[in-house]
């Protein structure tokens, strides 16, 4: 639903915002229902395009018209690039036509002399929004909820938040996407049970499994693919077009921008029409020619099948995470402009036996779903709770080069966890607290976050007690903090890794994890009675003077054989070996520790 010119003189207005990839919107909750605001041309959906054509920017639809005319000076699915690191630029960039520059250590886009940051692109379709906002609801509007996809992690929250800074607003809270819908679908219907969220957008794909209960929505698993939308079937479609003129013409439109982006903008206004007849008419003019033809929805469907087809693996993902089967679920819901499709409706059909629910306008039940949770955080509705999930495990390195993980993926947040770490060398004047995410066993295997040294007092090893706090707050944001449980001192890291982890990237984690689970199981063994031999050793070295005292020459030959023996068998990185070697030295060691035991009772009783 949507309106206009709504006057709220009274209350102070908090705003729910979806700072979509393809469009973005803003809504706020009157008299307990979303509505989402119109511009003042009367449209709910502000495309999230900017352009600089005459050097200033300008945002929504007239730059998205500019796609097509000065592909130069346009700049769109920016969300794809938001809090992105460098390193993460080679899977994005080929995506994206215009230029990317490298300053101050960010992404920037490079518009002719111009450079702007993501964020500040960000922050011009955010300002936008407020401005629809604000004229809509004749008041100044600052204060603001917005929506990120579920698998941005940290940084790219961090930038959001940012985002919204700039554009002038207070940012109560970052929620995820497929939770705002759920929320909006809930408030709706007043469901219990267990849903599935299936999101596809212009470009990204998001499915979740949510538990809804008494008023509390519960995210139980995310999953998707950063990469799919309805972007790929304008694409698909728009190469059929693009062949059929090649070979006629013998030239590949496509090598003219201008060209591709006309025949996208005549795919993508064939498959909005197929959404709702069984085939349409498109008609293009590139240049001195002229090409049109008819498309029919069963051509449509084929060609687009395979693309849909990809969306399944997730979802199965997702059930698998939530620790359910699709006969489980309740209810299905879709989000995003695709979703409209039959085509898309019969494919999340398919893959959760289940006829899904399309009852709300899927374009704007994210922008809903935030200003509910707006209301929400403005005090007026206290029994909703928000609850979502780490996509990821988060964790340090412990001694063996080990991930000793604190935080397990799908653990819903905010999150704590504490745990107690002591040293492992004698007299160790620091700790190096090296937080981890990912699900491997071996250090390197994973993706390093952070890496602080923590001053310990020094002492004798195993007797310094360091506790290390990891904290996912509500957005999503990690804060490690460690703390000398002998002497208070306590030190406190934001985790802000400058480089995100797209959907793909944390499948493929997932992926090797399971692949690998023998192999990292096997190391994990290894490490586990290294770290037990290596004290062992070292203790047992010490007594060599007390054993040469107490013992017979022979008895000490024994011990001393096998120091040399475990030393040999931990060098051999074969767990039985250590193992066995461990249990002889123990063994060896025996009667000397009894006989120390001995002296040391009989001087405590004389004093
Ligand atoms: P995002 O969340 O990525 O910002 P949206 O949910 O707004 O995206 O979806 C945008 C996509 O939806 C575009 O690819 C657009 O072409 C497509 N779309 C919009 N309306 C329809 C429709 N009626 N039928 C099919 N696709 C549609
Ligand atoms: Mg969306």
């Amino acid at each position: 639903m949507s309106v206009n010119n709504i006057s709220q003189p009274d209350k102070e207005i908090v705003v729910g915002i979806d700072l979509g990839t393809t469009n973005s919107l803003v809504a706020f909750l009157k008299e307990g229902r979303p509505v989402v605001l119109q511009s003042r041309e009367g449209r709910a959906l502000l495309p999230s395009v900017v352009s600089f054509v005459s050097g200033h920017p300008e945002v929504g639809f007239k730059a998205k018209k500019n796609k097509v005319r000065d592909v130069q000076h346009t700049v769109f699915s920016v969300k794809r690039l938001l809090g992105r690191d460098f390193s993460d630029l080679k899977a994005i960039a080929k995506d994206l036509p215009f230029e990317l520059v490298s300053g101050d250590g960010v992404i920037k886009i490079r518009v002719d002399n111009s450079e702007y940051s993501v964020i500040e692109i960000s922050a011009m379709i955010l300002k936008e929004l407020k401005r629809t906002a604000e004229e809509a609801l004749n008041c100044s509007v600052t204060k603001a909820v917005i929506t990120v996809p579920a698998y941005f992690n940290d940084s790219q929250r961090q930038a959001t938040r940012a985002a919204g800074r700039i554009a002038g607003f207070d940012v109560l809270r970052i929620i995820n996407e497929p939770t705002a819908a759920s929320l909006a679908y809930g408030l709706d219907q007043k469901k219990q049970g267990l849903i599935a969220v299936y999101d596809l957008g212009g470009g990204t794909f998001d499915v979740s499994i949510l538990r809804l209960k008494e008023g509390i929505f519960e995210v139980l698993a995310t999953n998707g693919d950063t990469r799919l939308g309805g972007d790929d079937l304008d694409l698909a479609l728009a190469r059929v077009f693009a062949l059929e003129i090649q070979n006629k013409t013998g030239v590949d439109p496509f090598l003219n921008p201008v060209f591709q982006a006309a025949l996208l903008e005549a795919a993508e206004a064939a498959k909005v029409e197929l959404s709702e007849k069984e085939s349409c008419q498109i008609s293009v003019q590139l240049g001195p020619d002229h090409y049109q033809r008819v498309v029919t929805i069963q051509e449509f469907e084929k060609l687009i099948a395979p693309i849909l087809d990809r969306t399944s693996e997730p979802c199965l993902a997702a059930l698998r995470d939530a620790g359910i089967e699709a006969k489980d679920l309740t209810d299905v819901v879709l989000v995003g402009g695709p979703t409209r499709l039959d085509a898309v409706q019969n494919q999340a059909q398919t893959v959760f036996h289940r006829i899904p629910n399309v009852s709300m306008h899927p374009d704007e039940v994210v922008a809903q779903g935030a200003a509910i949770q707006a209301d929400i955080l403005s005090g007026n509705n206290s029994q909703l709770l928000l609850l979502d999930v780490v996509p990821l495990s988060l964790g340090i390195e412990t001694y063996g080069g080990i991930l000793s993980p604190l935080i397990d993926r799908n653990t819903r947040i905010p999150a704590l966890a504490k745990e107690i770490f002591t040293t492992f060398m004698d007299y160790q004047t620091a700790v190096d607290i090296h937080v981890l995410q990912g699900e491997r066993e071996k250090v390197e295997d994973n993706r390093s976050l952070a890496r602080f040294k923590f001053p310990v007092h020094p002492a004798v090893a195993g007797t310094a007690r360091v506790e290390v706090k990891f904290l996912v707050d509500a957005d999503g944001i990690l804060q490690v903090s460690a703390r000398d449980l002998r002497t208070g001192a306590e030190q406190t890291v934001e985790v802000s890794p400058s480089y995100g982890l797209t959907e793909a990237e944390i499948q493929a984690i997932l992926k090797a994890s399971a692949e690998n689970a023998p192999k990292d199981a096997a190391y994990r063994q290894w490490v586990a009675v290294k770290n037990d031999a290596e004290p062992a050793l070292r203790a047992a070295e010490k007594k060599l003077p007390d054993a040469f005292r107490l013992l017979s020459e022979g008895e000490v030959k024994v011990i001393e054989g096998c120091i040399l023996g475990l030393k040999t068998a931990i060098h051999s990185e074969s767990p039985t070996e250590i193992q066995n070697s461990l249990y002889s030295l123990n063994e060896s060691t025996k009667k000397l520790a009894d006989l120390l035991l001995k002296e040391v009772l009989s001087t405590n009783s004389r004093r």
